[in-house]
């Protein structure tokens, strides 16, 4: 039901990622809204049609993008519409929703849609590896290279 994919040492802008995530569902036939929360986007999409053409559907895909540039995981599920879930709840409101889903042809497109994503999602990764601004280190400013335990310049500890 949920899917978790996680990227380390990429330094990918988080803010770019989601938004990409946001245009590519409303290319897709599909309506999404993203929410900046504290360490993470949530990323809602409803099939376009669904809000006008199915009665009290809701069901919608969950994407949440949480962590740091260098550690970061991206969740897939199903929730309801409208709803601002916190991530670390997600797991239950997903539960929830799958209760809900109105069955057969609705499911398989959000499951098909769901599969395309995961695709452009891994792309959209690649693409914006090093696209988050440098980090630098904490003693002399300097920008920092990645896979150093000493800063090159400075001396300073690296956590
Ligand atoms: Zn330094």
């Amino acid at each position: 039901m949920v899917r978790k994919e996680r990227w380390t040492a990429l330094n990918v802008d988080l803010g770019r990622l989601a938004t990409s995530i946001v245009d590519y569902c409303n290319t897709h036939d599909f309506e999404a809204k993203l929410t900046r929360k504290a360490g993470f986007y949530h990323v809602q999409a409803i099939k376009a049609d669904a809000v006008r053409t199915l009665l009290g559907a809701r069901r919608c895909l969950d994407i949440v993008v949480k962590g740091n540039p260098n550690d970061f995981e991206v969740t897939v599920g199903t929730g309801d519409w409208g709803k601002n879930i916190a991530a670390s709840a997600i797991v239950g409101a997903i539960t929830l929703g799958a209760g809900l889903i109105a069955a057969g042809a609705s499911a398989a497109a959000y499951k098909y849609f769901e599969e395309k994503l995961w695709t452009y999602i891994r792309k959209q990764v690649s693409s914006l590896v090093n696209s988050a601004s440098q980090p630098r280190c904490l003693s002399c400013g300097k920008p920092l290279l990645k896979g150093y335990n000493l800063c090159p310049f400075c001396g300073a500890i690296l956590k």
